[in-house]
């Protein structure tokens, strides 16, 4: 076998046999294929296709190049839940304690933020105290005792994933469905998932950008889920709309305290609610109807929040405690009109520059630094009002004019939830 034949069958449209993919996955790995030749084959990949065996020996393959975790001794309760990433994408900190409270196993281990996106660690490292670095015994011990435990995703996971994840990144190769069906299903393989909720986020800010892709992306990986024995439910959202008002890790922390304890109604919470909806049905082998009836009663009555406050100082967290900014600077719109669009990217990047967010790997986060955004899309805004507040311990010398679109008519696709494909 030769990594030339096989890019060649590629370019051809033939399909890659098992002990291909092995090769391919194992030889790149141990660096015998050069990063050229890999690049070479996921351009092929991208633009030929794959076909489901060759998608379920490259996602098996990436599955088995790390470390794994074993869920097992947990019992069959255990709910994953992942999203395909966004800005001010706090669903974890709050649906993790809403399922807990419900019964459902949520073993979380998460990841740290790059560039415009903001990493569930992060917000949760913003808490003084909170440890994010527990050991495997440590972690299955919390989620047997309090059903719910988040850590740090060791380094070790999929470790193909992340060395292909890399070179796409840089190759023009990573919006190619199979390899993003790939790479995340090899991700939660490899961490124990056996029941999975997925939020594909869609829309212009978004990987996916149109309902086509994101139904072709959430049709493979249930495929790849049936083939792993793991039940998967896609749920396809809109990523038009931003989530909730607050960007940034301790105002993200403070959101979710909003919803959990103090009720605050909107977008961010309607989507927690039905994410967690799927969870708890999945975890608790229930209807969706029964289970969204106890979602919401574990919100209304208390128990949810409760049980972050467990969650939160069992993992030593103090949330009396969250940083506080020195600066606070108010943006006020200079038009009036219907606010009709958010820029969720031009605001993520916005708050990376406040220092919420890391630029470089090793950038050292303010956790206290963000966005506060005070309209909702649909909102009427008149001159002069307050729009957006920035918290930041730099100075702010000048803001992008284009992140809010300002129009004399509201926006008819306003929907939060496409689609819901299990
Ligand atoms: N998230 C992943 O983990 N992998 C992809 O390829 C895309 C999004």
């Amino acid at each position: 076998m030769n990594i030339i034949e096989i890019i060649n069958k590629k370019r051809l449209k033939q399909e890659l046999s098992d002990e291909e993919i092995k090769y391919v996955i194992d030889n790149f790995l141990n660096g015998e294929i050069k990063d050229y030749q890999m690049s070479s084959l996921l351009m092929a990949i991208l633009l030929n296709d794959m076909t489901n065996n060759e998608i379920y020996s490259l996602t098996k393959y990436m599955a088995d190049s790390g470390d794994k975790l074993d869920l097992s001794p947990l019992g069959t309760n255990v709910v994953d839940k992942h999203s395909t990433g966004g800005v001010g994408d706090k669903t974890t900190l709050i649906i993790s304690p809403i399922v807990a409270s419900c019964g459902v196993k949520v073993a979380k281990m998460s990841g740290k933020g790059l560039g415009h996106t903001g990493g569930t660690i992060d917000k949760l490292e913003s808490i003084p105290g909170f440890i994010v670095n527990l050991t495997e015994e440590e972690f299955l011990n919390q989620v047997n005792t309090i059903n719910v435990a988040i850590t740090s995703q060791t380094e070790n996971i999929a470790l193909a994933d992340k060395k292909i994840y890399a070179l796409r990144d840089v190759t023009g190769t990573v919006e190619s469905i199979p390899l993003i069906a790939s790479s995340i299903m090899s991700k939660k393989i490899a961490l124990g998932a056996k029941k999975l909720v997925l939020d594909v986020k869609v829309g212009s800010g978004a990987l996916i950008k149109n309902l086509k892709d994101a139904k072709r992306l959430s049709r493979l990986m249930i495929d790849i889920g049936k083939y792993n024995n793991i039940e998967v439910v896609c749920i396809l959202t809109n990523m038009d709309i931003p989530l909730g008002n607050n960007i940034g890790n301790s105002l993200e922390v403070e959101e979710a305290i909003d919803i959990l304890k103090n009720g605050k109604l909107g977008n961010l919470r309607d989507l927690c609610i039905e994410l967690s909806s799927y969870m708890v049905s999945l975890g608790l082998n229930i209807s969706y109807e029964s289970a969204k009836e106890k979602v919401l009663e574990k919100l209304t009555n208390g128990e949810a929040y409760n049980k972050f406050l467990e969650l939160i100082k069992t993992q030593h967290g103090n949330i009396d405690k969250l940083p506080k900014q020195k600066n606070k600077y108010e943006i006020k719109s200079m038009t009036e009109g219907y606010l009709t669009d958010i820029d969720a990217y031009k605001l993520g990047l916005l708050s990376m520059s406040l220092g919420a967010g890391r630029k470089n790997k090793e950038d050292k986060l303010d956790y206290s630094a963000g966005i506060i955004v005070h309209k909702n899309i649909n909102d009427y805004i008149n001159k002069e009002d307050i729009i957006m507040t920035l918290y930041t311990n730099k100075q702010v010398t000048e803001i992008d004019n284009s992140i809010f679109k300002i129009s004399d008519k509201k926006i008819t696709n306003s929907k939060l939830i496409y689609e819901i494909i299990k």
